[in-house]
């Protein structure tokens, strides 16, 4: 037996053996390969495809990331906060690196990704006043305060809004968590802080979107519900 061979192995190791030990060859039968992952013994790249993927979770990232207009840099911004990458302060106390531990938006809470982008009060009033603006009641947290993560907040979002305007309002989605990530930012490491623009300088980034090739958002934005 090799050195290294697991122990967790052991009782798979020992059956395998009594198994061989109880069969008895026959020198004139010839013998066979049969591939078990398929029903009729044959194998299939189907089903070699299909246990390869076996126990993962499928992911909704292609869904709520990819398909959008938005600037590849806030796509990816948005990937990491699905996967929960973002460098808030509780993923950099984890690390014992440097961090403000309070989230600069409200000085109240433990910066998270999801408190700084959804529970924060000053977040909260952001999402409002862009559903305000947008006339898409679906964006206001009143919609989705008793959501828990990131990805049933979209839900909400998208399954409360008009189908016409839902392409349009995943990309007002990503733009207002890159707005909120930006002034969260500047207040860190510029230590300014851009209250009372914020919700202008999103809708000035919006239009810029609408007429760069944005057209669901330039819909949404020019042909409200
Ligand atoms: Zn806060």
């Amino acid at each position: 037996m090799a050195r290294n061979f697991p122990p967790q192995l052991l009782p798979d190791f020992i059956k395998l053996w009594r198994m061989i030990r109880a069969t008895t060859l026959r020198p004139d039968v010839p013998d066979t390969i049969s591939w078990l992952l398929s029903t009729g013994g044959s194998y299939t790249a189907s089903s070699a495809y299909k246990i390869h993927f076996e126990g993962q979770v499928c992911s909704e990232a292609p869904t709520i990331v990819w398909q959008q207009w938005a600037p590849a840099k806030c796509k990816f911004f948005l990937w990491l906060l699905l996967h929960d990458r973002l460098w808030c302060a509780d993923r950099l106390q984890r690390r014992r690196w440097p961090n403000e531990y309070f989230c600069p938006l409200c000085v109240r809470n433990l910066e998270t990704s999801w408190h700084l982008l959804f529970e924060c009060p000053f977040a909260q009033q952001i999402w409002g006043g862009v559903a305000a603006w947008t006339n898409c009641g679906s964006l206001a947290p009143t919609v989705w305060a008793n959501e828990r993560n990131f990805e049933s907040v979209w839900h909400q979002i998208m399954e409360k809004a008009l189908p016409r305007h839902r392409k349009g309002i995943k990309s007002i989605f990503t733009l207002v968590c890159w707005g909120i990530w930006k002034e969260r930012n500047s207040r860190i490491f510029n230590k300014i802080s851009a209250k009372s623009t914020i919700i202008a300088c999103i809708r000035d980034e919006a239009r810029e979107w609408a007429f760069a090739n944005a057209k669901a958002l330039r819909e949404l934005l020019f042909d409200p519900p």
